[in-house]
């Protein structure tokens, strides 16, 4: 068991900042700070909470400086547990928040949305899905789900792929991995040679995956890509967003591709036995780490997700196809032969 992270200097001005999520079994996002010249930007400031918020000005505290002295706020991904505090932060500094284009929301429209419109419209997601009714009840996503996350904050800034972050005397570069999330960035310090992955590579766990309404290509396409191109990056000591730092990052990148080919064969050699399944019936089938009689309630609904993303790759890469006889009934799955040997 580890134990908890502390306040680090890694290297000289660059320090991580251990965040806490309340309640949840991650613990902690990793803020990493890098100072240059007269400034600072922190990449992730964390889950939004007074904990976590006092828990960030600490840490500042320890590296001799406050949140008025932060310049700028470099967002991995529009996760709460990545951009949760950047609003905070922002109102606190003046610093500008920087992400990805396609992390960057529209507007600023939380509680434009229709409740009763969201609510109707994930219900026929899962039913599509396959859910039994007595399951989506348990699992839809109600008002109060919604608003236990902290709004993504308008960034100011949008950085692309190969950008340079405004860092006098350091040059840190995006990476740009789409995958876990579809505008997901990881940065490169070259002179330090340490590789912030944020969530795409994590030393123990594999990030979730799943697809969202408006992806043009499927995630676990674009994770699996992502993968490889940042494996190049293998000399560097990885500072990922949670857990712990470590070397090794092609062989990581290698053990995660396998594992997501073995639940695609898995799901190919389930619908082999069983054509015609559901979505949701693939996922109570096929192996989870702790089983899935361990899974409850919201998780249940993760590895829903991570199903359909695999099931998606699989039709994208014609290994497998879907029917959907009534237009408001479930979706079926077979292999795109027809299961002939
Ligand atoms: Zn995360």
């Amino acid at each position: 068991m580890r134990s908890d992270p502390t306040v680090e200097e890694l290297r000289p001005g660059l320090w991580a900042i251990p965040v806490p999520i309340p309640d949840h079994p991650l613990r902690y996002t990793v803020s990493y700070l890098f100072e240059a010249a007269d400034q600072a930007v922190i990449v992730d400031p964390g889950w939004c909470s007074d904990d976590g918020w006092s828990a960030l000005q600490w840490g500042l505290r320890q590296t001799g400086r406050s949140a008025g002295d932060i310049a700028g706020i470099v967002v991995t991904h529009a996760h709460p547990d990545h951009h949760g505090l950047a609003e905070r932060l922002r109102r606190a500094s003046g610093a500008w928040i920087a992400m990805h284009a396609l992390e960057a929301p529209l507007s600023d429209s939380r509680g434009d949305w229709d409740p009763d419109l969201r609510r109707t419209n994930d219900v026929a997601v899962l039913r599509e899905n396959g859910v039994p009714d007595p399951i989506v009840t348990e699992i839809v996503h109600d008002e109060e789900f919604f608003a236990s996350f902290e709004p993504t904050p308008i960034p100011d800034r949008r950085l692309e792929d190969g950008d340079r972050l405004p860092l006098r005397g350091r040059d840190v570069r995006v990476v740009w991995t789409p995958g876990h999330a579809p505008g997901h960035i990881c940065l490169y310090d070259a002179d330090a040679d340490v590789f912030l992955s944020g969530d795409h590579v994590l030393p123990r766990i594999s990030p979730q995956i799943f697809d969202q309404p408006h992806n043009k290509s499927s995630a676990l396409s674009d994770y699996l890509a992502s993968l490889d191109r940042v494996a190049a990056y293998d000399s560097a000591e990885v500072l990922p967003a949670h857990e712990y730092r470590f070397r090794g990052l092609a062989a990581r990148t290698v053990e995660l591709t396998r594992h997501h080919e073995a639940r695609l064969a898995e799901i190919e050699t389930l619908l082999r036995a069983r054509p015609g399944a559901t979505a949701w019936f693939v996922t109570t089938e096929i192996s989870w780490s702790r089983g899935w009689d361990a899974i409850e309630g919201q998780t249940r609904r993760i590895a829903l997700g991570e199903t359909v993303a695999h099931l998606n790759y699989l039709i994208e890469n014609g290994r497998i196809r879907s029917s959907r006889p009534d237009p408001d009934g479930p979706r079926y799955y077979e292999l795109a032969d027809g299961g002939r040997c």
